[in-house]
């Protein structure tokens, strides 16, 4: 994928467009920011724009880029370019030392077919301590023609001393939007299926992934019937009964946190539906077509301030969950709160 068909963060690939075109690429990044939203398909596009044999000016804000087709930038999308080198973490999610020794000795020669050796090492903060070590000497002073590009969704699980001799560069999350073009346009999905899993994906394509391959109707049955049975105004001790529902699967296993997050995030849209049809909006504006039903039904339940109220008291669950809460805790407290 080139520089002008990464989905988002425009910004940041006009500024590696110029600093390529004018040569001054720093010789060690740090792409940070959350998981899934493009940054090693970002490492890859630069390193294609570095050494593609046909460069093009692309309309637009890019300086420069890949053209997508020479010889170089099949070979560096296929990972068999000779100067471009990919460090992924292995099964275990760490990235040894003796990887690490090999790439640095690879290093230690000129670019052999492409203009600059390019590095990239995805996850960095995988790299075991004695790895980074390594790297030390390499990212303070790197071999003459060598760039390395480290990603990593938790940078600050890096030794100081390697983050401090990168230049970081912050990776924000994907609009819905692009999400869903990323959905329909890379991976073949349908527009409709796109469009009902990006707004619960939290900007990231990666999540957006998972959970369109999971069972999105199930956690939306989940939502809804948190709804439904706040609506009932039973005791609380139903509720956490209830709630059980939520934190723990069919197969008595804990959900994970990010299963909860989706079924809480499921929950805030609905609400915003039940606000919207309180207010007599068109159904078509509806995030939950499918559900319009059960929403119209739920809607009088939901009157006044009380989708507002429980509103407020989701998004307390989802930051909760989001600072590592236990999913049992916070959705009992949710419960109750209803
Ligand atoms: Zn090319």
């Amino acid at each position: 994928m080139t520089l002008r068909e990464i989905l988002g963060h425009r910004r940041l690939t006009t500024l590696l467009a110029r600093a390529i075109e004018r040569e001054s690429l720093p010789p060690t990044l740090l792409l940070a920011g959350p998981s899934g939203v493009g940054k090693w398909a970002v490492a890859k596009a630069v390193a294609q724009a570095v050494n593609c044999i046909e460069r093009v000016a692309p309309a637009g804000d890019l300086a420069i880029d890949a053209c997508g087709k020479c010889r170089a930038c099949d070979r560096i999308a296929r990972n068999v370019h000779v100067d471009v080198i990919a460090v992924e973490p292995d099964d275990r999610a760490s990235i040894k030392i003796d990887v690490i020794r090999d790439v640095l000795s690879r290093t230690g020669f000129r670019p052999f077919e492409g203009r600059r050796r390019v590095v990239m090492i995805r996850d960095a903060d995988c790299l075991e301590t004695s790895a980074q070590n390594s790297l030390l000497k390499s990212l303070e002073e790197p071999p003459p023609g060598t760039t390395f590009i480290l990603t990593s969704a938790v940078p600050g699980a890096l030794l100081p001393t390697v983050r401090s001799r990168c230049m970081r560069l912050r990776f924000g999350r994907l609009t819905s939007t692009e999400v869903a073009a990323a959905l329909t346009r890379d991976h073949d999905y349908t527009d409709e299926a796109a469009r009902d899993a990006a707004p619960l994906a939290d900007g990231s394509l990666g999540q957006a992934l998972a959970l369109i391959d999971n069972d999105l109707s199930m956690f939306r049955e989940l939502a809804i019937g948190m709804l439904q049975q706040a609506a009932g105004r039973t005791d609380a001790q139903s509720r956490v009964q209830a709630a059980g529902a939520l934190h723990t699967g069919s197969s008595r296993k804990e959900r994970t946190r990010e299963s909860v997050a989706i079924v809480l995030r499921l929950m805030a849209s609905m609400l915003r539906d039940l606000e919207a049809i309180n207010a007599g909006a068109d159904r078509s504006v509806l995030a939950n077509p499918l559900l319009t039903h059960d929403l119209e039904a739920l809607a009088r339940a939901y009157s006044g301030d009380r989708a507002r109220t429980v509103f407020a008291s989701v998004d307390r669950a989802l930051t909760a969950l989001e600072r590592n809460a236990g999913t049992k805790v916070v959705t009992e407290w949710l419960a109750v709160q209803l």
